[in-house]
């Protein structure tokens, strides 16, 4: 009853928690390559594994896996760490692959030792030609029954760099005519002459992932090491290469698979998001149209809405693709709950109230948000010259329009009820004036029989003088295609969408020149807003989060 609840990686863990482990066994990790920066589709692994540690009250290892120093870097590893800290979880330990090199080094010594591993000196080409196909065998390799002897001298040969640079790799002996393409004699170590951000030039050879996965886990003690299903055939080797070290009063970590998420409109991959960093497309992996974790947090997500993005979708044994409007539905929700109420105009066309008094500036009250009691309120200054959005006027207008046209009224949001009255346009016909008159009686929480009036329609407005120019940066969805990614002629650079971004001035009430970076508002009618992390008290930049609603047009 309880159980029909669990997703079926829960399954598997009660399973074994009924069968082979007790609950303090339990031990998880997630394993990060440091190659660059963390993605949407990581927070669902991270979400998944720092979310069986705080079911289970597990420890939950931050293991990288960085056995690729032609890839890696410490910039990488430094920005893993703040964006999984940022989401609210914490590692037990803080382990790296690189602190196996030794262990795993001797471990693949007692292997050439006891004949199930031997050294290649092939090219990587002739190794990939005798593979074979799955529907029939491979070729042994001419080096697969070299003397052991042989293959430790030249093992050794290659951990000091004295053999060549793609001389030489150490293949483990498993079975050249596997239905698994993968056990056919994997390559477990090469040589790679590079600068390792750990381990500098101590070590010429790095191991492959295979070699490394399962034994990192079972040297950490592991017991469920979960990775998306491209691993499901991995699976087989990770236990092969785990019969060679294991001993049985250990825990014997167990590979288990899930589908990676993929989100629409953009790509989930570090190789292609590091494409775009270094081809310019866009300012850097915290660029906020990336769907990084830093880029979501400069674009103004929460951790809660990540996470709750994450929950939402579980965890699922089919890959599928996420339609990104999900992902910002999460963001209005806590947005709506959490931002500030205020006044920006993002397209100004001036108002004048013919009848207020000039150069009176009066302070009216406004509530910060009516989704939160707490949240309190602020004075907004009013005056006789306004600015209102253009697209809230029309001079003519049917019933169905709500804004403001001549002849008809409207409410200024925290203020007056007003009337259009005439306009003033340009030699090309273009207004740049609207005339209109305010009904001194109609003040919003006034009480006053004016002031019930019902009026169909509501605008938000600056006072010109007061409004405080802010740059905002309207982004939008990186890609025009929902899934680049997966087209078979054309190259996902091909559907970038070349109005991701559009930057204008925006005029917004004084309240916002208190605002600091990462501090976030609803501009009201308009969206979800964030100050940028480039933004200063002189010069403010907001990036836009979300619209308050979903107008993406397909
Ligand atoms: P990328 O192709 O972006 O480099 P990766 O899988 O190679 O992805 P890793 O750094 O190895 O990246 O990933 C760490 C963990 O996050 C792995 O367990 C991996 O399976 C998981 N992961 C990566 N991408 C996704 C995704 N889109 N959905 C779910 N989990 C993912
Ligand atoms: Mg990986
Ligand atoms: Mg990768």
């Amino acid at each position: 009853e309880e159980k029909e609840s669990l997703n079926f990686i829960e399954h598997i863990i009660e399973d074994d928690l009924s069968s082979t482990h007790g609950i303090d066994d339990l031990r998880f990790r997630f394993p990060p390559e440091p190659n660059g920066y963390l993605h949407i589709g990581h927070a669902s692994s991270i979400c998944l594994n720092f979310g069986l540690g705080l079911k289970y009250d597990a420890p939950v290892n931050l293991r990288f896996d960085d056995t690729n120093p032609a890839k890696e870097e410490q910039e990488f590893v430094d920005a893993i760490k703040t964006d999984i800290e940022w989401l609210g979880f914490k590692w037990a330990e803080e382990r790296y692959a690189s602190d196996y090199f030794q262990q795993l080094y001797d471990w693949a010594v007692q292997l050439i030792k006891d004949g199930k591993a031997y050294v290649d000196s092939q090219t990587s080409i002739a190794i990939a030609e005798q593979k074979g196909t799955p529907t029939s065998p491979g070729t042994n390799s001419p080096f697969r029954n070299r003397p052991i002897e042989e293959s430790l001298e030249l093992f050794e040969q290659m951990k000091n760099g004295t053999a060549a640079e793609g001389a030489h790799v150490l293949r483990a002996k498993i079975d050249m005519s596997s239905g698994n393409m993968l056990m056919r004699d994997p390559v477990m170590y090469r040589s790679l002459h590079k600068s390792h951000h750990r381990t500098g030039t101590d070590w010429k050879i790095f191991p492959m992932y295979d070699w490394t996965h399962g034994e990192s886990d079972y040297i950490e003690q592991v017991t469920h090491s979960f990775c998306t299903l491209e691993f499901l055939p991995h699976r087989e080797l990770y236990n092969w290469f785990l019969d060679q070290v294991y001993s049985n009063d250990k825990i014997r970590p167990k590979q288990r698979e899930f589908a990676r998420r993929n989100l629409s409109h953009t790509v989930v991959s570090k190789r292609k998001l590091a494409r775009l960093v270094e081809e310019g497309v866009v300012t850097g992996w915290d660029d906020p149209r990336m769907p990084t974790i830093s880029g979501l947090r400069r674009r103004g997500y929460t951790p809660a809405s990540i996470r709750n993005f994450a929950d939402s979708i579980g965890v699922g044994k089919r890959e599928n693709l996420i339609d990104v409007s999900h992902l910002e539905y999460n963001i209005r929700e806590d947005l709506n709950k959490k931002a500030d109420r205020v006044m920006v105009v993002l397209d100004p066309v001036k108002l004048v109230i013919d009848n207020y008094p000039e150069g009176e500036t009066e302070w009216l009250e406004a509530e910060n948000n009516q989704e939160d009691e707490n949240a309190g309120s602020r004075q907004v200054p009013f005056s006789k010259n306004l600015f209102i959005e253009r697209n809230d006027f029309k001079e003519e207008a049917n019933r169905k329009y709500f804004r403001l046209s001549l002849g008809r009224e409207v409410r200024l949001k925290n203020g007056y009820i007003i009337k259009g009255e005439s306009v003033v346009k340009d030699a090309e016909g273009n207004i740049t004036e609207i005339h209109c008159t305010y009904d001194p009686d109609s003040k919003s929480g006034s009480g006053t029989e004016a002031s019930m009036r019902k009026v169909k329609g509501t605008l938000h407005w600056v006072s010109a003088e007061h409004a405080l120019p802010v740059e905002v940066r309207l982004y939008d969805r990186l890609f025009t295609e929902a899934s680049p990614d997966t087209h078979k002629e054309k190259d996902f650079m091909e559907f970038i969408n070349p109005n991701s971004l559009e930057v204008i001035t925006g005029y917004a009430e004084p309240s916002l020149k208190e605002l600091r970076p990462e501090d976030k508002v609803q501009f009201q009618r308009l969206g979800y807003f964030v100050v940028d992390k480039d933004s200063t008290s002189n010069s403010i930049i907001f990036n836009r989060t979300v619209p308050l609603r979903d107008s993406w047009k397909k």
